[in-house]
């Protein structure tokens, strides 16, 4: 039809609450979704790539990006910092990809004063003691690990009202096939369309 800018979708939500599964899951159904792979300072987790799951950092390398303001958002948490490449982010909405970022609460918050027409998606969990479970079972970090990341849980779901939608993560699947719905419906959404008809039908006038 015509040409649109890519929408940049934001998968955020609580520690634990299964984004990372939901977004692996998504990718492997969605091919034309653009993922935006993260920096982090936290160590590799057993099977993680650099360039693949994040690209990793040390302290002073990602001091290093924020002062040259190479990170469209970046935060703190449990004591690492976690960040998005700008670059990429752009270049790939600018070529009318879409881009999807999967990240904790305060960053989302960031990439809402930059890009208030991002498309904010929380995942909930179904309950609060399945959300713990989860946090404790995923047993690859220390007692004290875990207890931060379910406080920082509590105080994170308290921040739904600033997203756009709400998906309850009961079940990967059917988690995976409301993202994708949500995608469908704002590509059909009125407001971007008509902003881009607009455009073309003023060229055609003046042309
Ligand atoms: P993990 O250490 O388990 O891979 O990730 C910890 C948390 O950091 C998760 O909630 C994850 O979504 C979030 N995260 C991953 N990448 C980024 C990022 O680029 N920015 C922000 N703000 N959070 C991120």
């Amino acid at each position: 039809m015509f040409e649109q800018k890519g929408i940049l979708f934001i998968l955020s939500g609580p520690s634990g609450v299964g984004k990372g599964t939901v977004r692996e899951r998504l990718f492997e159904q969605d091919t034309e979704l653009k993922y935006s792979v993260s920096a982090t300072t936290r160590e590799a987790r057993p099977g993680e790539e650099h360039g693949v799951h994040y690209f990793y950092k040390s302290h002073e390398e990602f001091e290093s990006m924020i002062e040259q303001n190479e990170l469209l958002e970046h935060a703190q948490y449990v004591n690492n910092y976690y960040g998005t490449p700008r670059a990429y982010v752009e270049e790939q909405l600018n070529l009318g990809n879409d881009v999807f970022l999967e990240i904790e609460v305060q960053g989302a918050m960031q990439v809402k004063e930059n890009f208030p027409e991002g498309v904010f998606i929380f995942l909930f969990p179904p309950s609060l003691d399945e959300l713990k479970n989860r946090i404790v079972n995923r047993g690859t970090e220390s007692n004290d690990l875990v207890m931060n990341r379910l406080k920082e849980a509590k105080k994170e779901i308290n921040m739904m009202s600033e997203y756009d939608y709400v998906v309850v993560n009961d079940d990967v699947n059917r988690a995976v096939s409301k993202v994708q719905a949500i995608i469908t419906s704002e590509h059909c959404k009125r407001e971007r369309i008509e902003t881009e008809y607009k455009t073309i039908l003023e060229d055609d006038l003046n042309a």
